[in-house]
């Protein structure tokens, strides 16, 4: 288990993971072998490099805010070892029953996968009492996918399996009327705000927490591994846009690097709390 607790000013911060998933070097196409060299240490003994399926929970003027729900119920969904999300909350004293925002930072398959459980009549919501917030570029952007066979430029194989995440995972909250669309700049309380960031996704969102003159972000998909934060070009399979990725990215960094805000990223190694620092002209990710 996982679950660790911090405060950023007045806001209480509980990560936790719903496991791991396993990827292959591949995953970031345009990457050549040697310039894996330097973070071998990164990469397992049968060569997959693993990536933490991290959530954060948020208790910001009297609610409960969940940011991002994991994979899901159902292990090797995706080659991942997960279904931790709901045990860690429950060791971390933040249960799904008490969870009231459901904050989707974009609707990715291993970020909406405990949104929904149950299969057929016995389906229900993941976090009973919560209202579902989700982008609403990605939405629309999403449903486009679902209704049409012409995809983005990305193989078939994951186009399908983004369009059965958000029809199995996403589409039904409308069904069950617990979801909100949210855009731009969105105050969810007065500490807590969205910020786009797309790139990932066309609607992708990080999500600020500014609380008694300290600062966080969670970076959500932004960054996947910590030496993106220097390595800044390295664009994955997943990032729809790669040239609006790297900007995204390098902005958000360079924004937090200066105000020394505290750094959440989801898909970091457990935690995923850090702070970003410098040495010899290059930033590194120092983990907490
Ligand atoms: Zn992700």
């Amino acid at each position: 288990m996982s679950t660790y607790r911090m405060f950023v000013g007045g806001v209480q911060v509980t990560a936790v993971s719903d496991g791991n998933l396993f990827l292959e070097k591949s995953f970031y196409p345009e990457i050549s072998g040697d310039r894996w060299a330097e973070y071998s240490s990164q990469v397992q003994p049968d060569g997959r490099v693993l990536m933490n399926l991290g959530s954060f929970v948020l208790h910001s003027a009297g609610r409960n805010i969940l940011v991002d729900t994991g994979i899901g119920p159902t292990p090797g969904r995706f080659m991942a070892d997960c279904g931790r999300l709901p045990g860690e909350m429950r060791d971390g004293g933040v249960p799904p029953e008490d969870i009231d925002i459901v904050l989707l930072t974009h609707l990715h398959g291993d970020h909406v996968g405990w949104n929904i459980v149950g299969e057929g009549d016995d389906r229900r919501l993941g976090f009973p009492k919560a209202r579902y917030l989700a982008p609403k570029i990605d939405w629309e952007d999403s449903l486009a996918m679902s209704n049409s066979t012409a995809g983005p430029p990305e193989d078939e194989a994951a186009r399908m399996r983004r369009v059965d995440a958000f029809v199995q995972k996403v589409l039904p909250l409308e069904t069950f009327g617990c979801l909100d669309l949210y855009e731009g700049m969105h105050s969810v309380t007065p500490e807590i705000t969205t910020l786009p960031s797309p790139g990932h996704t066309p609607g992708h969102m990080c999500v600020m927490i500014e609380s008694q003159g300290k600062k966080a972000i969670i970076i959500a998909d932004a960054a996947h591994l910590p030496h993106e934060v220097h390595e800044t070009d390295w664009v994955c399979r997943g990032d729809r846009d790669g040239a609006a990725t790297i900007a995204t990215r390098e902005k958000l960094l360079d924004d937090a690097e200066r105000s020394g805000a505290l750094v959440l990223a989801g898909h970091f190694p457990a935690p995923g709390v850090g702070r970003l620092d410098r040495t010899n002209g290059r930033r590194y990710w120092q983990a907490l």
